[in-house]
């Protein structure tokens, strides 16, 4: 399989470039002090940021959209979101999520809520956007579970870009696939992992962890159906 997904590692969390016929486009653009690594990354592999025509949000947290201006007056790109994810974004609000273990309660607690930049969206999505128009054979897709809105990315190559429906642990020689440590509704999100499978999702880039391949995905649904059998 020729790749065409190039992750960009900010740290914490991953930026991604699809390399497209002519252009590229960026999925997610990191934290507000990650657009000059962006910056940096575009410099260091000679990619002109004009090239960038479409940034796409995998859903509206700000570890996803925290350059976003300044990404936009870089490239010039156009900026598609989730149409329930933009409405939040343009009002300035991060899309609410509910936490999954007393911890993750505790964290979001003692987290205070960050102030995202409204920002008004090109394109809002409501069902699958292809990707065909801007040289990439691939669509992005309805993938809610992690917020109502969750966006991910499904080349036809088999490449997927998740956002934070899952995230991966590396093993010795092998990469387990996780749930996100929050979500707004998980069965929905089991649903997404389902549906991408079925339409051929092979390679999972998560924003918070190592990639997964479709066998890891496999196991991490059958885990959770003998724990909820149970
Ligand atoms: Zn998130
Ligand atoms: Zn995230």
């Amino acid at each position: 399989m020729e790749k065409q997904v190039i992750p960009i590692n900010l740290g914490m969390v991953k930026a991604f470039l699809i390399k497209g016929d002519k252009e590229y486009i960026l999925v997610d653009v990191g934290l507000p002090q990650s657009f000059d690594k962006i910056k940096k990354f575009l410099i260091k592999n000679q990619i002109n940021p004009k090239n960038i025509s479409l940034i796409v949000l995998t859903h509206n947290h700000l570890d996803h959209t925290g350059g976003l201006m300044q990404m936009k007056t870089l490239t010039g790109a156009k900026v598609l979101i989730h149409k329930t994810e933009g409405d939040y974004l343009a009002r300035g609000i991060s899309t609410p999520v509910q936490a999954r273990s007393l911890l993750a309660k505790l964290i979001m607690k003692l987290m205070k809520e960050p102030k995202i930049k409204t920002f008004e969206a090109d394109f809002l999505l409501e069902d699958d956007f292809s990707l065909n128009q801007f040289g990439v054979n691939g669509n992005v897709i309805h993938t809610p579970g992690h917020t109502v809105g969750s966006l991910s990315v499904l080349l036809n190559n088999g490449e997927a870009i998740v956002g934070d429906m899952l995230s991966g642990k590396s093993k010795r020689n092998y990469t387990i696939a996780k749930y996100p440590f929050i979500w707004n509704d998980i069965s929905a999100l089991r649903d997404s992992i389902k549906m991408l499978i079925s339409k051929g999702a092979k390679v999972f880039y998560n924003a918070h962890g190592e990639v997964c391949d479709d066998m890891a995905i496999k196991n991490l649904l059958e885990k959770v159906k003998v724990r909820t059998n149970i």
